[in-house]
């Protein structure tokens, strides 16, 4: 489920997707009233993972567990995607993970400890920590981590909460913003990369100090430019200096997904395949 579009599919356990139905996303009634449709014609599923965008209740601890949080997208609030899933499907295994942890299912080949970041609309991140998906109390959001100013940097950032948080600065629309043009339509050598890599760098220092992955994987539209990974990974590394056994053991330690758009469908579907 992303914010725009939602991916249905029926696939195998290990993340092999056999067919898939992409449709815009609307509000929590219509967009899965589609999907349970197109499931049902296919027959009944064994088990249904589900990848969402948040806020979204995800920690089973929580008496709203499966349900979308306070959220001004229209239709969403308080929308429980387990249960319209549990009431289609009674006899189902349902699980449900934000899209960003699911990401990580999906691109954590064969570590046990990995994070990815996405860069998009947004800035969201999870994380892999011995085998296992974290999520805290509700989730993390990690686009909302405070990082230093790069010299030179006097933006004051888009966040409509925090202002300069690194989603107020790396976004996509941040980086619009600030330079007045989309960062597709920016050249490898505009001085936006030198900052926008700056910051993923520090993103990737404050991981290491607190969750210490073995890798992080960097996804999102704004990730596609020409060396973007390389880029990271060399300021991270100076930054870094040698301080970080996981580091120092990895290389290439910042790294582009595998599965690129499928990442999310590919991580629905190991959340219930494992
Ligand atoms: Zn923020």
């Amino acid at each position: 489920m992303g914010g725009t579009k939602t991916v249905v599919a029926v696939g195998l356990g290990d993340g092999r997707i056999l067919e898939e139905f992409r449709y815009p996303t609307t509000n929590g009634d219509e967009t899965f009233r589609v999907a349970i449709e197109w499931l049902r014609e296919r027959g009944e599923p064994t088990a249904i993972g589900v990848a969402a965008f948040g806020p979204v209740s995800v920690n089973k601890s929580r008496p709203d567990y499966g349900q979308m949080l306070k959220t001004p997208k229209p239709g969403w609030a308080g929308f429980s995607i387990v249960g319209a899933l549990k009431t289609a499907f009674p006899e189902v295994k349902v699980e449900i993970e934000t899209d960003v942890n699911a990401a990580v299912l999906a691109e954590a080949n064969g570590f046990s400890d990995v994070a990815y970041i996405t860069i998009g609309t947004g800035i969201g991140g999870g994380v892999m920590a011995d085998g296992k998906l974290l999520h805290g109390a509700v989730h993390s959001e990690f686009g909302h981590w405070f990082p230093r100013k790069a010299e030179g940097d006097d933006f004051k950032g888009v966040c409509p909460f925090h202002g300069d948080c690194l989603e107020g600065l790396a976004s996509g629309p941040a980086m619009t913003k600030r330079w007045g043009k989309e960062p597709k339509d920016m050249p490898d050598d505009h001085q936006a990369w030198e900052f926008e890599t700056e910051y993923l760098a520090q993103a990737c220092m404050t991981l290491l100090a607190s969750v210490n992955p073995a890798r992080v994987v960097i996804g999102g539209g704004v990730s596609q430019a020409e060396g973007f990974h390389a880029s990271v990974e060399e300021k991270l590394r100076a930054t870094a200096k040698g301080y970080f056994a996981s580091l120092e053991e990895n290389t290439p330690f910042v790294v582009p997904p595998t599965h690129g758009q499928q990442a999310g469908i590919r991580g629905a579907l190991l959340l219930v395949g494992s």
